[in-house]
Parts: C-alpha cells; structure tokens; sequence
C-alpha cells in the first residue's frame, strides 16, 4: 500500500512494461534468455504479459462494490496505457492473473507462467488506488522507494518498521530491475508514505533527503 495520487500513474515506471510488452525495451537484448547489463551480468528475465494483455479471475467472494471498485482500477490503468485487462471465467489457469480474496493487500510481481496471484482483503477497497498499487505490482513495478538508487532520495529508518515489514523497505538490485533512466519519484503511487508500516506514531519509515 502506498500514497494513493492517481494522477501519477501511467507514466514513469509503467512505461517499462508497455514498452517491454510491445517492441522490447531498448535496453534489453530480447535475443538471448536473459538481459545483459553494461557490465556484463544477466538480469531478471523480464516478467512482462505478453502483448500486454493480462487475462485475469475474479475470486466470487467479492462483493459487487468490490469487483466494481477492481474493474476501476483496470480501466484507469487502461486508460492512461496500452495495457489491456481480459477477464476470464475459467479458474485454475496458466499465464494469468488470479485475483483472489484474502487477508492483506498483495500481489506477485510481473508475469508468471504458472499464473500470478494477487490477494485483496476488505481494507484493499477503502481507496482505488490501494487497487491500483497491487495492479501495477501485477504488471511488474516493484515499489518506488525499492528502487538500487533510492539512497539518493530517501533515508529508511529501518528501527521505526514493524517487524516482518522490512523487506518491503529492502532497496532491489540494479542487476534486478530497470528505472529504464525515469527520475525518482516521490508521489509515485508505488512509494510508501512517512508512516507506513510504522511501529509507534511520529517514528518515521521513510524520510524524504
Ligand atoms: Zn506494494
């Protein structure tokens, strides 16, 4: 969960995916298994849909505001990209997204054969963009604050995070994921906020630089 400013979304990170999705992003080698970076080491293998069509299930356990509130979010992600949402009626398939009820927002990043999971709970559906955020994880965006350059932007005060949260605060690998040379983004809809995760009020998780 993050800050929840709309407006942001479509641009900046995303623009990896669709890009990605439709031609291949430039700085890929779309010939071999994996990317190579400058240095020589291989990246992640890139965890785009394919066309940039993402074939999804709704768990029946929604509620109708609920599944509302989803198809939202998927429309305005569509809006703002090339990105399309195609639901399915068919469960237990491979290479899609399956939307299920749980407890806690999350989702697995990017694209997986087997299929990827996302589970949203009832708080998920206070704000769309909660909806939004674990959407684009889906897509394949990790958190804005995660990214290997984040330590120019922002302090992580990692005594002030509830246990078991830290790793939602862990910077990723530059052999890992690409910010494809986007500035950092401090209203990303995929940065956490000051306080989130915090153990005790005015203890700070996140301190702008
Ligand atoms: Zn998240």
């Amino acid at each position: 969960m993050a800050r929840f400013n709309l407006a942001i979304i479509g641009l900046g990170f995303l623009m990896v995916v669709l890009v990605g999705a439709r031609t291949g992003h430039p700085g890929w080698d779309w010939g071999r298994k994996y990317p190579v970076t400058h240095r020589g080491k291989c990246q992640e293998e890139p965890k785009l849909w394919p066309n940039g069509v993402v074939l999804y299930t709704m768990d029946p356990r929604f509620t109708r505001s609920e599944r509302k509130m989803i198809k939202a979010a998927m429309r305005h992600i569509e809006h703002h990209t090339c990105i399309f949402f195609c639901h399915s009626h068919r469960h237990g398939l491979r290479k899609t997204l399956h939307i299920t009820f749980g407890v806690g927002c999350s989702s697995k990043v990017g694209y997986r054969p087997l299929g990827t999971e996302m589970r949203l709970g009832v708080p998920c559906f206070v704000k769309v963009g909660t909806v939004v955020h674990e959407l684009l994880h889906s897509l394949g965006l990790h958190h804005e604050h995660q990214r290997f350059d984040s330590h120019r932007y922002i302090k992580i005060n990692f005594n002030c995070i509830k246990r078991g949260h830290e790793r939602n605060f862990m910077p990723q690998s530059k052999t890992r994921v690409l910010s494809a040379g986007i500035p950092y983004d401090y209203d990303s809809i995929l940065h956490y906020g000051r306080h989130t995760y915090s153990k005790r009020r005015r203890c700070r998780t996140i301190q702008p630089l």
